[in-house]
């Protein structure tokens, strides 16, 4: 359905507000101005930026930081990341990380509890909807996982 992206983000970071504030994290959402609807499947990419959402949180220390940002990519397509300040993951991980169950060392994953999943299933979604995803990230410093999604073709489709 046609969506206001900026208040999809907020609905995003309200979803969490509880984890957020527990953990004294700030959160900043920005849409650039070149876009502000887009045609989406709503419950499907609200999950898409759950479990990025979930897992910037998971993996951020308390007083870090969690970003989002949405606008139009050189190709003219919507693109949304999650930037997190948190533990970062070891470069030699990130190329396996959106593989199903694939964790980052057992010990720091165990006593955070979750499968393995979030990101395959992201990924997964994404591609369906005819977009890529991607994540970049330097240990100890943070991620930012960064997605996209066509814009006239969802239109076309009438998602
Ligand atoms: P689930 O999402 O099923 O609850 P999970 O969070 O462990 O479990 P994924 O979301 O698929 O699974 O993430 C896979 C692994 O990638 C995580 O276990 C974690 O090690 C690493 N990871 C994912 N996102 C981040 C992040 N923002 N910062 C640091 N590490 C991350
Ligand atoms: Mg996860």
């Amino acid at each position: 359905q046609e969506t206001d992206i900026a208040e999809m983000l907020e609905d995003v970071a309200d979803r969490f507000s509880f984890q957020i504030r527990q953990k004294r994290i700030s959160i900043r959402t920005v849409v650039r101005r070149d876009i502000s609807t887009a045609w989406l499947d709503r419950d499907q990419i609200d999950q898409v930026l759950g479990n990025l959402v979930s897992n910037a949180l998971k993996y951020t220390p308390e007083g870090g930081s969690i970003e989002m940002e949405a606008g139009r990519n050189s190709e003219g397509m919507l693109e949304i990341s999650v930037r997190d300040s948190g533990i970062g993951i070891p470069k030699k991980d990130i190329e396996r990380i959106f593989e199903r169950f694939y964790r980052v060392d057992k010990a720091r994953s165990r006593n955070m509890g979750g499968t393995g999943l979030g990101l395959s299933i992201a990924r997964e979604i994404v591609k369906a909807h005819g977009g890529a995803i991607s994540l970049q990230s330097e240990l100890n410093k943070g991620s930012k996982v960064t997605f996209t999604l066509p814009l006239e073709k969802q239109r076309r489709d009438g998602a």
